[in-house]
């Protein structure tokens, strides 16, 4: 039986502000986000007698793996790598240290301390030591401590396929001391994180969109973040406000837990919009979910998705330490096809590259990495990984109603050879070729959406990538966040243009970026033509009941005023007064609109 004591005092409460990122509200403590080792000393976990024995056998594993990791680094190391071979040398005589071993033995055996405390703790020691030192090669040492330690301790949280899930036992607040990564949530019980503290991160960043799927609660760009915020200290997070209150009153946090958040009506809607939504005017108009894992799908199915649009399958090989086998793959797309009940599902080939690499891919290290080397740059160049995971869709797809669907395509001579091989994976495989489509979000295949038109079976645009290479601004940069902007006029014809050039082809098209999510488009988007939208899953009954609300042809006519629209500020007051002009005491009913508006 494990059980945690905490050593912190009280303090007062300090408010600290930010830039909402993902809103809502969330209490917790603080956990710092890789740097564990010096900072998480006051949590201690205490182990039964009994247990002591299995801590010690679990610590003389881990090392091992650690020894078998570095070795196999080694050998991997190509000429042109920029890791010296001998920093790994120097981790190995760490983990073999007769020292760094015997102390940590000791702490479990005579403290009964865990083996996570009992590493933290002895290598605590060590860095103080070698901070201390007066040469500055052992003051070196204690970055290389560092380093082992997190090694040590990240196989305590990892499963058999190498994913690693850290459980907590009460709520945390998640601080980042740099930039926010999917893997900063993936590697949690995510049941656990109240809220996200971070350096920087944009609205649109995949560690966001995440976190919004997961309802969690997003400041960014808060500074100075550990002169204020120490580990375990009690934190409030108001995204909304975006502020982050250190040790908050207990008034304030009572105030906070009785806030509802429109709950009720998030379920009535929910139970509401399990069937298909129609305009006023009878258009049948799809909302489809967006999802990552698996677990996802159930989420999507509850809140009345009419399939799924996207599955973003790179996450399969989130925490991972290697590339998935062919049987992985066929695991990771049999459990979402086989929970999404028989309804239709886009399978997105890996998106690697961008801020999406996987610890294990060997990525050149590249100065502009969303415009690098990334999705079907490199599936073209590295066509063997790809093979594994169209193959096991092929497998896993048998009986299901899915589709493939390609992301970052430039041009059409590259998406004429990725579908060339998509079908030669299949002709080897005597399977039928599936329905396959692009993912539009580069600019030049968009502006030449027409070209794609007999090459393709359905079209996406992706919005989240496609504003931000149109306006120059990094979608993960929130200091740029002013120029990046889905109400931008000029963005708005470019997307209108694609929407009517597929529906006078005949070719589905969704929009699968999280613009499309977000209540205050729904009307826009619907003018604009757009019949499929797809979008996180708890946005599904607020864009449903948006669309039930509106007429096609109404929503259509006001539209074409989008052309005399010069300013992005003047398209945002245009469209708010169109919200309320069309849809008028609606709007109340939508719990996360009048915020956003
Ligand atoms: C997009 O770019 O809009 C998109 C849907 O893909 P992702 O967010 O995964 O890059
Ligand atoms: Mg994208």
């Amino acid at each position: 039986m494990k059980k945690k004591t905490n050593t912190e005092k009280p303090k007062i409460e300090q408010e600290l502000t930010g830039e909402s990122v993902v809103t809502g509200w969330g209490l917790g403590k603080a956990y710092f986000v890789g740097r564990a080792v010096q900072q998480q000393e006051t949590s201690v976990v205490t182990i039964s007698r009994e247990a002591v024995g299995g801590e010690i056998i679990r610590f003389n594993e881990i090392r091992d793996r650690a020894r078998k990791d570095y070795r196999k680094l080694i050998q991997d190391l190509d000429s042109e790598s920029t890791v010296d071979a001998s920093i790994l040398d120097v981790y190995e005589h760490i983990l073999d240290d007769p020292s760094f071993i015997g102390q940590v033995v000791e702490t479990i055996s005579a403290k009964m301390y865990d083996l996570e405390t009992s590493i933290r703790m002895v290598s605590n020691d060590f860095i103080k030591r070698f901070e201390s030192a007066g040469t500055a090669y052992l003051k070196e040492r204690a970055s290389d401590m560092v380093e082992v330690c997190e090694k040590l301790v990240s196989y305590l949280h990892c499963g058999e396929d190498g994913s690693r899930t850290k459980t907590f036992v009460d709520s945390v607040v998640l601080v980042v001391l740099r930039t926010f990564t999917p893997t900063d949530i993936l590697s949690y019980d995510r049941s656990k994180i109240s809220a996200v503290i971070t350096v920087s991160g944009g609205k649109t960043s995949h560690a966001a969109i995440l976190a919004r799927s997961y309802n969690i609660p997003v400041i960014s760009g808060v500074r100075n973040i550990s002169d204020h915020i120490n580990p375990n200290d009690e934190i409030l997070v108001d995204s909304d406000k975006g502020t982050v209150y250190v040790y908050p009153n207990p008034r304030l946090v009572d105030a906070y837990r009785k806030k509802t958040h429109g709950e009720e009506i998030y379920r009535e809607l929910r139970s509401k919009w399990n069937r298909p939504v129609y305009t006023r005017d009878g258009i049948k108009i799809e909302v489809l979910a967006n999802i990552s894992l698996p677990e996802d799908v159930e989420e999507a199915v509850q809140n009345g998705a009419d399939g799924i649009g996207l599955v973003r399958t790179e996450y399969l090989l989130s925490n991972r330490k290697d590339m998935p086998t062919e049987e992985a793959h066929m695991a990771y797309y049999d459990s979402i096809l086989s929970k999404g009940r028989g309804k239709h599902c886009t399978i997105r080939l890996m998106d690697i590259g961008g801020d999406k690499i996987p610890q294990f891919f060997d990525m050149p290290q590249e100065f502009n990495p969303f415009m690098g080397w990334r999705a079907i740059r490199i599936f073209l160049e590295r066509k063997e990984i790809f093979e594994t995971q169209v193959l096991a869709i092929l497998k896993a797809g048998q009986g299901y109603d899915y589709s493939i669907m390609v992301p970052m395509v430039t041009t059409l001579q590259e998406w004429i050879e990725a579908k060339a091989f998509i079908r030669e994976v299949a002709a080897k495989a005597g399977m039928p070729m599936p329905r396959c489509g692009v993912l539009f979000e580069v600019p030049l295949a968009t502006l030449e959406i027409n070209m794609f038109m007999k090459e393709i079976d359905f079209a996406s645009i992706g919005t989240n990538d496609l504003i931000q290479y149109l306006s120059a601004a990094d979608r993960n940069n929130s200091k740029v966040n002013y120029l990046y902007n889905p109400v931008e006029p000029a963005f708005l014809r470019i997307i209108r243009n694609a929407i009517k050039i597929a529906n006078d082809n005949g070719k589905p098209l969704s929009i699968c970026g999280e613009m499309a999510g977000h209540p205050l488009h729904t009307v826009l988007l619907v003018g604009l033509g757009l019949r499929r939208f797809s979008v996180m899953p708890r946005s599904i009954p607020l864009i449903k009941e948006i669309i039930a609300n509106i007429s096609f042809a109404e929503a259509a006519e006001s539209i074409s005023h989008i052309d005399v629209i010069e300013s992005m500020e003047e398209m945002l007051e245009w469209l708010k007064n169109l919200n309320l002009r069309l849809l008028g005491d609606v709007l109340k009913r939508i719990p996360y609109i009048e915020s956003s508006v």
